[in-house]
């Protein structure tokens, strides 16, 4: 299959293809998504081929506005549309009761489903002229890290899908924080723009779902069935440093080897350069925004590279430094060395 490249000009193609039964490669203001009419089964099959998605793993339903939530949800309490009203379009989505229409591919043959309203003119725009909802995961290969730009999804994508829309790079560059509204209290199942504290202003308490912050044990069921997979790994090991971002840099220049690959906070970048290294700058280490958008692109670069290691400086939890370690983090296994 061509893959046909389009531009913010192509909302009509792009929504047409959509409305056929075609892939589409879509910009959002956290990463490219792969989009499919989520109302035709046949058609989010797909995503899940080009993906070498596991099929248990559940997509989430793109919408134009939180006025559509009803068509696809039932039950929607008045916490769902306290989060819409401040955090729509953004980067959250929202576990709710799902109505029958909504097709078990979408859903993993799940009760609930995921809804989101990205915020990203070309796409809102796609999502408005198609007239459906759009089911879309991240576009990346399964287990890679997630496509932040067009170019990334190209790598991917190429060959498999209509089209890619390219929409510049991403804002955010981590996916959606997703909050499960069915249970009490909100439980936060995946980390991402939208940070814990700021659910917790509107939600009151939150729960943190175990699988954020470490690796699920065997045999202990998943809440969402993405949170059991290895992911956004690159394909050299990757081990990541937590705690004083100075004592890291000096744990790096003692212990990475003179052909390694390394992720650091700007402030360190020169000091650990040399010999063969590959050293990738993540911002700087009190900028978490900018570690946000940076950390897939880092991670993903390596794999052009012939790097036998890869070090990654990880910020602490609070804000959005819950998101980037958690992509980190995962990226790693949990591979993870502490200095206090
Ligand atoms: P991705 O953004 O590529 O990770 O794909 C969508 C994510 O949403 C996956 O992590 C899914 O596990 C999660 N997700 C989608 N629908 C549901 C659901 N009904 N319940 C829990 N998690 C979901
Ligand atoms: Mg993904």
């Amino acid at each position: 299959m061509e893959t046909r490249y389009l531009t913010s000009e192509d909302v009509r193609t792009a929504a047409d293809l959509l409305r056929r039964g075609g892939l589409v490669g879509i910009p959002t203001e956290t990463v490219y998504g792969l989009g499919a009419n989520g109302l035709d089964p046949e058609a989010v099959k797909r995503i899940f081929e080009a993906k070498g998605r596991p099929q248990d793993n559940p997509l989430i339903l793109h919408v134009p506005s939180a006025d559509w939530l009803e068509r696809y949800c039932r039950d929607v309490p008045p916490e769902a549309y306290a989060l819409t009203d401040r955090f729509w379009p953004g980067p959250l989505t929202l576990i709710l009761p799902r109505r029958e229409m909504v097709p078990d591919v979408v859903t993993a043959g799940l009760d609930t489903v995921g809804m989101r309203c990205p915020d990203h003119p070309v796409t809102r725009a796609i999502l408005e002229a198609a007239e459906v909802p759009v089911a879309a995961p991240s576009g990346n290969t399964s287990g890679r890290p997630s496509p932040t730009t067009a170019e990334h999804m190209r790598e991917d994508m190429d060959g498999k899908i209509e089209a890619i829309v390219d929409g510049g790079p991403c804002r955010v560059g981590v996916e959606s924080t997703i909050v499960d509204l069915t249970v009490s209290p909100p439980r936060l199942l995946r980390p991402g723009g939208v940070t814990l504290e700021e659910l917790e202003e509107v939600l009151g308490e939150v729960a943190v779902d175990s699988a954020v912050r470490r690796l699920m044990r065997d045999g202990e069921r998943p809440r969402a069935p993405g949170m059991k997979y290895r992911h956004y790994a690159p394909k050299a090991p990757v081990t990541v440093l937590t705690g004083d971002p100075e004592k890291g840099a000096a744990y790096l220049a003692e212990h990475a080897g003179p052909r390694d690959g390394i992720i650091c906070f700007h402030e360190y970048c020169a000091r650990l350069t040399g010999g063969e290294r590959v050293v990738l700058d993540l911002g700087p280490a009190e900028d978490k925004g900018e570690q946000a958008r940076r950390v897939f692109d880092a991670l993903r670069s390596f794999d052009h590279t012939r790097v036998p290691a890869i070090w990654a400086q990880c910020p602490d939890a609070a804000g959005l430094g819950l998101a980037v370690a958690n992509r980190l983090n995962k990226a790693a296994g949990f591979h993870i060395v502490e200095l206090i």
